[in-house]
């Protein structure tokens, strides 16, 4: 079977469209975070739409398991070749082109191999803006985006990637092409297809393009960094800014002291940023498109922090280079907290006013179990989004450091339920965290999902055993 679908896919893709060899395969198996998975049966690299279309025709006919590949950054392991049935990885990479701009409408039509940073820079160059940012646009691919719905640092101002998807193009498991490539803003015909396969993860089609929501480029923006006493402090802050910008607020990020030290350890050429450590720290930055006097605004909510005893210091950016040094803190934390190992990664979602009294409790939980754990929490708070992520004790083997890591993530998963969270904002589901969102579902949610799945991949073949539990016979 694996020799006839590498010939098939020589005819049909040519032979840059695919590899089969080990060590050319090699780079598809592994993640952003270091884990593997299986060797595939091959990679196929298809170059246009018609064919992804013929190569799932015949996996459909042939019965042969798929897995969508975009950048390989998501991080709940969902692109990664499994290992329980081998695979073939269906890479989008050279599906890449930038179809059309449209500044006037503010849309961009995008194959769905395009990289995110190639897509924000095609509408910079026309004088637009694609708000989606994320620590990983320089290899995420928009159709990786779109299939787990990713988030990123301007949801607050707008919205997650299903905001800014107007249009779509999905190929199906069987091979057929669905496609609405309209760049309506407005369109309100019946049941909006394209939003069950946003954040799917792969697992009821490929996406192949897609018309995305452009902005007009913020002419100006404003970045601080301020040091605050506690959580508690840090979102009442966040109530007096989305109240005192005027609703330019684009990024409002939680920084814990412990993440401004991991990002010195990782980029030796950043400074502390404010003359005397404080507990947590708030990244901000207000941004808009006409001339604004954003430094007045920020000052006002300096002052006004003051008063009220919510902040010690901050500093604000005076130059687009300053204000880079500051964002480069919450890329080169996430650099340092990578190079400690094993760790607990979350990225669950709370009510805003209820994310102080959890973090509390989340940490006084994790003390009960590992006293010497170290809690790292940050995030993009003004979503009531946060990275709860935990460093078991140095001392511990790997072996133990998994299993206690397990017993922190299930009480803690248990405890974003009590609080009416969710345990993925972000990430999604992938195969990692299967067995908690299955618990966390009701039937008629499972019994739907279920029937949505059989409709359009009856034969369970498309990127099997993520997010739901793998089918009969598979
Ligand atoms: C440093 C770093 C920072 C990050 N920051 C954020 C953040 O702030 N917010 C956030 O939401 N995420 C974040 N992520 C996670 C990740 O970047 C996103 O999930 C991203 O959207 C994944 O895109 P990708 O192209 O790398 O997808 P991949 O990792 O290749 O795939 C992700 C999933 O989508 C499926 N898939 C990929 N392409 C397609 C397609 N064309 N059609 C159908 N299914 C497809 C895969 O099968 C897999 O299940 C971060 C990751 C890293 C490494």
């Amino acid at each position: 079977m694996r020799d006839e679908l590498i010939t098939f896919l020589q005819q049909s893709l040519g032979p840059n469209g695919v590899l089969s060899n080990a060590n050319d395969t090699e780079r598809y198996c592994l993640d952003w975070a270091g884990a593997r998975g299986a060797e595939p049966l091959a990679v196929a690299r298809p170059a246009s739409v018609d064919d992804v279309a013929d190569v799932m025709r015949y996996c459909h006919q042939h019965d042969i398991p798929v897995v969508p590949q975009g950048g390989g950054s998501g991080l709940v392991e969902g692109a990664l070749p499994d290992r329980h049935t081998p695979e073939l990885v269906l890479s989008l990479e050279r599906l890449n082109r930038i179809r059309a701009l449209d500044a006037i409408n503010f849309t961009i039509s995008v194959d769905a191999g395009c990289v995110l940073q190639e897509v924000k820079d095609a509408a910079l160059a026309e004088d637009c803006f694609f708000p989606l940012a994320l620590g990983a646009q320089g290899s995420c691919q928009i159709g990786g985006n779109i299939s787990t719905n990713a988030g990123g640092l301007n949801v607050l101002r707008y919205g997650m990637t299903r905001q800014l998807v107007l249009g779509l193009e999905v190929v199906l498991p069987d091979g057929r092409i669905l496609s609405d490539m309209r760049p309506l803003h407005k369109n309100n015909t019946g049941y909006d297809l394209k939003q069950l396969f946003i954040g799917a993860e792969g697992t009821l089609g490929i996406v192949t393009g897609a018309v995305l929501k452009l902005c007009p480029q913020p002419a100006n923006s404003r970045v601080a960094l301020i040091g605050c006493p506690d959580v508690r402090a840090v979102m009442q802050l966040y109530g007096l800014a989305r109240r005192s910008c005027c609703d330019l607020l684009t990024a409002f990020e939680l920084i814990p002291r412990r993440c401004i030290e991991l990002a010195l350890e990782a980029a030796p050429t950043l400074r502390d940023p404010l003359d005397e450590p404080h507990p947590v720290y708030v990244l901000l930055e207000v941004a808009a498109s006409g001339e604004l006097d954003l430094d007045a605004m920020i000052e006002t909510l300096f002052s006004q922090g003051m008063e009220r005893q919510l902040l010690g210091d901050g500093v604000l950016a005076s130059s687009e280079a300053q204000a880079a040094q500051l964002w480069q803190f919450r890329e080169a934390m996430l650099e340092g907290q990578q190079r400690r190992g094993v760790h607990l990664r979350t990225d669950i979602a709370l009510p805003i006013s209820a994310l102080d009294t959890f973090h509390h409790q989340a940490e006084r939980l994790v003390a009960e179990l590992s006293p010497d754990a170290e809690v790292i929490a940050y995030g993009h708070v003004g979503d009531g989004n946060l990275h709860f992520n935990v460093l078991p004790p140095t001392g511990l083997d790997d072996d133990d450091k998994l299993a206690l890591l397990h017993d922190i993530e299930e009480q803690l998963f248990e405890l974003v339920t009590e609080f009416d969270g969710s345990i993925s904002a972000e990430h999604g589901i992938g195969r990692i965290k299967q067995s908690a969102f299955l618990a966390s579902l009701s039937a008629p949610e499972y019994d739907i999902m279920r029937g949505l799945k059989r409709l359009l991949d009856p034969r369970g073949n498309l990127s099997a055993g993520r997010i739901l539990p793998r089918s009969d016979g598979r």
